[in-house]
């Protein structure tokens, strides 16, 4: 019997209830889901070395980067706790024909659930020298048959392939049913019907193939292109994904293309009120960005533009003057933050830009009183307010608007697509500016937000200092601390970022020690006694948060010591110098925004960033200021995942594809999308396009 994609996986003959259980706890209810569910990697058995060779290399060499591959038996299991640092520990004696090594594993003590004395295990990771000699510490491991298995010693054909897939592991499912599943599930799978248009899947395996050559790697596949992701297999899948996703950005594009909405009329009154606003003139690049939304929303279609420019890039006079054209005319305007203190910091500088009209403006954030936000709401809806500014909390359904015709999304994490619909629907068909706050490569950002218009503040306004950037090793950290000193005894205020470490990081297993913040507190207290400081971190309620950022913002705190929130622009022109502690566990691009937050005033200011490791990468920042560039760096050595943060829920879960790597294929995907779409898809591809849009998430991403 044949199984189509979207079976579930008790369909399978053979597995259990119980094993479904596991599965689905792991995000995996359809065969479909099991078979994208790839090898993140391939151990080519050829590579197996015996644990006397590696012995001897190691002492000859002592060469602690070297990863080796080892395959045997557990002779001894056992576990203990650490006297030292009251860690508990997993100790295992591996042997094969030729000798015997130590294996440790830190902190891991569900070990004992997932193997134990005769069993076969592979094991991949460094060596260094321990107590008792050369050892592999938490190496990763794949446990390849267990004691009964191996007792009873019958040999399994899988097992003699060349390449040995690994997989993510999932609970205690073992890697070997985890194979038979997919066996099973391979033997019994129905072909899909054919989606990708040929101009796409010419020379490339079909889908059913192309998971067959993964899961199951034939001996004479190229192990460089495996681990590479780049068979003819993978590029197979990549493109069914990026194809998917094109003709979701396609459809969407499509629905918002030609909205029709009221026009605005402008006259000289309304360039002359826009003008009395200005502080001072516009940066070329504001102006052509300013023209380009002037034009759209006096075109009597709705706006989808996105505004991108680099932190400093004066981003925010852009939307206001938007904002003013909206308002000016008649309509509400709203500005969405993702913050309370941006919120804050957004409002007050509206009040200096409107002067004397200040009373047209509204707030609304979550702290506010009861009574407060109730009259909030009631001028909101009655169109006392035209100027608004908030968070989350204008979602919510109590916030109507008396004639909401411009959104503006200041994104630092964009906002999910329901939330964006939610505030849409409260107006009728309201234009819409999303501000990006890091820079998006132009390709990228093309495949990416295709669907949204692009303008770009190439340059920053003028009479900024630029910043110096210093690299400081540990040892030498003394020297940045005496420029921070410097700059606190002229009366400027001094940043200092601590990354956000949880305690079981703290120690990790090379044993190299991170501080957090509580040690820099301490540092701080004693190197500047004198000096009055704030502390900020994300588990600080928002209330309390925002008390102490404003004691900052208002110079009672002359040092800030935050985890990452200050990354979201808060604005301190005072604030001359900022210290960025183990700058290693930052992107380029989180560490360049970081870097705008400083040398906003007339005094300058200095960036400085202790770091022992990765320094080459980090030196990046001291050769260039400018952010897409530095984006561009940044997206080839993380990864869009990375790049975009964890908390990003704006990308789609792709197995294979590669946003950055694969942005030529996306942009061939887009085009031939685009072509199918007018052509009317068939109903076989809109069967998949649903069934792929959930499997990548797709209706998440806004
Ligand atoms: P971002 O693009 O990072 O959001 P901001 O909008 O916060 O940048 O602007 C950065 C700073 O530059 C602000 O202090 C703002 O007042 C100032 N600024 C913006 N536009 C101009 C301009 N045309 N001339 C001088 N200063 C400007
Ligand atoms: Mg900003």
């Amino acid at each position: 019997m044949q199984i189509p994609f979207s079976s579930k996986l008790v369909a399978l003959s053979g597995v259990g209830k119980k094993t479904c259980e596991v599965l689905a706890s792991a995000g995996f209810n359809t065969i479909g889901d099991l078979l994208w569910g790839l090898p993140y990697r391939y151990i080519d058995r050829g590579s197996i070395q015996t644990i006397a060779t590696v012995n001897n290399q190691f002492l000859q060499s002592i060469d602690e980067s070297i990863v080796v591959t080892l395959q045997g038996q557990i002779t001894d299991f056992r576990q203990s706790t650490s006297r030292i640092q009251r860690m508990p520990l997993t100790e295992v004696l591996l042997q094969d024909d030729t000798d015997q090594i130590r294996l440790i594993w830190f902190n891991q003590s569900y070990l004992s659930k997932s193997m134990k004395k005769g069993d076969t295990l592979l094991v991949w990771g460094t060596l260094c020298i321990g107590r008792g000699g050369i050892e592999m510490r938490s190496p990763s491991w794949e446990r390849i048959t267990s004691k009964e298995e191996t007792e009873s010693s019958s040999i399994e054909t899988t097992s003699m392939a060349r390449f040995l897939p690994i997989y993510r592991r999932i609970a205690t499912l073992s890697g070997k049913t985890r194979q038979k599943l997919i066996d099973m599930a391979l033997r019994q799978i129905q072909s899909p019907p054919a989606i990708l248009p040929l101009e796409l899947s010419k020379y490339l395996p079909d889908a059913t193939t192309a998971l067959r050559l993964l899961h199951r790697p034939p001996d004479d596949s190229d192990p460089r292109d495996l681990d590479a992701r780049q068979t003819p297999a993978h590029q197979r899948l990549a493109t069914e994904e990026l194809f998917a996703f094109a003709l979701g950005i396609e459809l969407r594009r499509k629905g918002i293309q030609n909205q029709q909405c009221q026009k605005i009329l402008t006259s000289v009154e309304l360039r002359n009120k826009l003008k009395s606003f200005l502080p001072f003139s516009l940066t070329t690049a504001q102006r052509t960005a300013f023209r380009e939304i002037v034009q759209d929303l006096t075109s009597g279609s709705t706006m989808h533009r996105m505004l991108q420019g680099d932190v400093g890039s004066g981003k925010t006079l852009v939307a206001f003057l938007s904002m003013a054209m909206v308002a000016e005319t008649g309509g509400q305007a709203a500005l969405l933050v993702p913050t309370e203190v941006l919120a804050k910091q957004h409002f007050a500088s509206f009040t200096k830009l409107l002067g004397g009209d200040s009373h047209r403006m509204q707030l609304l954030v979550g702290a506010m009183k009861t009574a407060e936000k109730r009259q909030a709401i009631e001028r909101i809806a009655n169109g006392q307010a035209n100027y608004i500014i908030g968070t989350h909390s204008l979602f919510q359904e109590s916030v109507s608007f008396f004639d909401l015709r411009l959104v503006v999304v200041d994104e630092q994490h964009r906002f999910g697509v329901k939330q964006r619909e939610a505030i849409k629907d409260k107006g009728n068909a309201p234009h819409w500016l999303v501000m990006s706050a890091t820079p998006i490569p132009r390709s990228l950002a093309l495949a990416l937000f295709g669907d949204l218009d692009q303008s770009i503040l190439n340059e920053l306004p003028p009479g900024r200092k630029p910043v110096r950037t210093c690299l400081y090793h540990t040892d030498s950290a003394e020297s940045g601390w005496n420029i921070v000193e410097q700059e606190l005894n002229k009366g400027h205020q001094v940043f200092v970022v601590s990354p956000a470490i949880d305690s079981s990081e703290s120690l990790d297993h090379k044993r190299i020690s991170l501080r957090d913040i509580n040690n820099m507190e301490a540092y701080l207290r004693a190197r500047f006694p004198d000096v009055p400081l704030a502390i900020v971190h994300g588990r600080l309620k928002t209330d309390e948060l925002s008390i102490r950022m404003t004691e900052f913002l208002e110079g009672r705190a002359r040092i800030l010591l935050a985890t990452t929130v200050i990354e979201v622009g808060v604005d301190v022109p005072n604030a001359s110098a900022m210290v960025v502690d183990h700058a290693e566990r930052f992107g380029l691009s989180q560490l360049h925004q970081l870097r705008g937050r400083i040398g906003r005033g007339k005094a300058g200011g200095t960036f400085i960033m202790i770091s022992d490791r990765e320094t080459e990468r980090l030196q990046a920042l001291t050769q260039t200021s400018d952010g897409f560039r530095i984006a561009q760096r940044d997206l080839e050595i993380r990864g869009p995942g990375e790049f975009f943060g964890a908390r990003q829920s704006g990308l789609p879960r792709f197995q294979v594809a590669d946003l950055f790597r694969d942005r030529q294929l996306l942009v061939k995907c887009r085009q031939v999308a685009a072509h199918e779409i007018n052509k009317g898809l068939t109903p076989d591809q809109e069967a998949w396009l649903k069934q792929e849009q959930t499997r990548l998430r797709l209706a998440e991403i806004s």
